[in-house]
């Protein structure tokens, strides 16, 4: 795809020898750069911008109008429903996700939350502290047992209120089947929650009619893994969650009427966007979501598949180089990780960086146990790591492709592997 729909794809560095070479992004499962789309919008939109659902002036009517139009936007990508869902700009993937915790906390009471081994601490951690946890398995590749969900929705007997689980591992890429853990959730009286930080960028997403055993309850993401960078994350739920109670952050724009002695709540959405919310990220939004279906999802999709299929093909027999991978590109997003026997992880990493000027990132990803099980780690040994600050930790080194990525930049860092093999021998 055009490397020129992203700021800053021509970039260059300078490597320790004095060469100068292009920068090679692979890191965009953290961050991705931003789509040059966005940059302009925002910079045109800045003439206009102002306080939203605040003000009577022109530019701030305008704001408010721009800021709701968001949600339509969002709504739309998602295959939401606009009677019965409602959209929720928060900072991030994270605040989504204990933002919903939090709201969930009278319906979920006296139930348990299952989570998964493949998730993210963000997707872990907010059910952990709040609610009684069991965690689904994943097999000797890191993919997710359904056998084991089921086995725990059946043990449970109709306690399991919520399934937590990720739409693609941000370690592995792995894709998990969310329509069908819908179903089987749905069946036994649960619902779920499809983390979508991984996915949402990468493939055609839809939650599905509410009606349909298949639908996904929740769904959140992050803007900054999707060429849109100001701080914006989404979470899509049914409105009426958020209809009693109030939010875990209250203050101004959440009410309709306060008085020393009570408050009248704002509806959802609002109620639950404490504060001046944040406009440039939903523009920043919007106008990404908009580029990608310009672009199209699935064409997207499959671009990126390509990618990793040659990455693939090119890495998988380099000598010492140990794939975390089960090669089935079909199911999983542009994600590989892998390690090189001879160097720690954080060695790779920084060779690649200072050898080729690649970037990519090392470590467990913010997904411990995930990584402690691909890396068939007993559980007796990681303790170890709890109790032994100085113990150097495990971890992987992870490539991740977005759709401007190339397959010159991919043959470059398989060049690379197979030199720094060599040189181990
Ligand atoms: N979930 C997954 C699968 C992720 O990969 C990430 C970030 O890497 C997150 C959640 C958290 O996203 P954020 O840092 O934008 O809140």
């Amino acid at each position: 795809m055009d490397k020129n729909l992203i700021v800053g794809s021509n970039s260059l560095v300078r490597l320790e020898n004095g060469n100068s070479v292009h920068y090679i992004n692979f890191d965009n499962a953290a961050t991705t750069p931003p789509f040059q789309s966005v940059v302009k919008e925002i910079v045109e939109f800045s003439s206009i911008y102002s306080s939203v659902h605040r003000g009577t002036g022109y530019k701030s009517i305008v704001s408010s109008m721009i800021y709701d139009e968001g949600r339509e936007i969002v709504l739309n990508f998602v295959g939401g429903n606009k009677d019965y869902h409602t959209v929720i700009f928060l900072k991030n993937t994270t605040e989504c996700i204990n933002k919903l915790s939090y709201r969930l906390k009278d319906t979920l009471q006296d139930k348990i939350v299952l989570s998964t081994y493949m998730e993210h601490h963000s997707n872990l951690l907010p059910w952990k502290y709040r609610y009684t946890t069991d965690y689904i398995q994943v097999d000797a590749s890191g993919r997710l047992c359904l056998e084991d969900l089921e086995f725990k929705l059946k043990l449970y007997k109709g306690k399991v209120g919520l399934v937590a689980v990720t739409g693609a591992s941000n370690v592995t890429g792995y894709i998990n089947p969310i329509y069908e853990i819908a179903k089987l959730c749905h069946k036994y009286g649960a619902e779920i929650l499809v983390d979508g930080a991984q996915l949402i960028p990468h493939s055609h997403f839809d939650m599905r009619p509410v009606d349909s055993p298949e639908h996904i309850d929740y769904i959140a993401f992050s803007g900054h893994k999707m060429y849109a960078p100001f701080g914006v994350g989404a979470l899509i739920a049914p409105k009426k969650v958020f209809e009693k109670g109030f939010s875990e952050q209250v203050g101004g724009g959440t009410v309709e009427f306060v008085s020393i002695k009570d408050t009248i709540w704002a509806d959802p959405p609002e109620k639950e966007e404490a504060g001046t919310p944040n406009l440039m990220g939903v523009v920043a939004l919007s106008t990404s979501i908009k580029t990608l279906q310009n672009l199209n999802m699935r064409k997207i999709d499959e671009y990126e598949k390509d990618l990793t299929r040659y990455a693939l093909s090119l890495i998988h027999d380099i000598p010492g180089l140990i794939l975390y991978d089960d090669m089935n590109v079909e199911e999983k997003v542009s994600i590989i990780s892998f390690n090189m026997e001879g160097l720690k992880h954080n060695e790779l990493a920084t060779i690649l960086a200072r050898e080729g000027g690649i970037a990519v990132r090392n470590g467990c990803f913010c997904a411990q146990p995930y990584v402690q099980r691909l890396l068939k780690i007993p559980d007796e040994d990681v303790e170890k790591y709890m109790t032994n600050q100085s113990l150097s930790r495990p971890g992987l080194v992870r490539i991740s492709f977005g759709l401007y990525n190339d397959y010159n930049e991919i043959y470059l860092l398989a060049y690379l592997l197979k030199e720094i093999s060599q040189n181990l021998d």
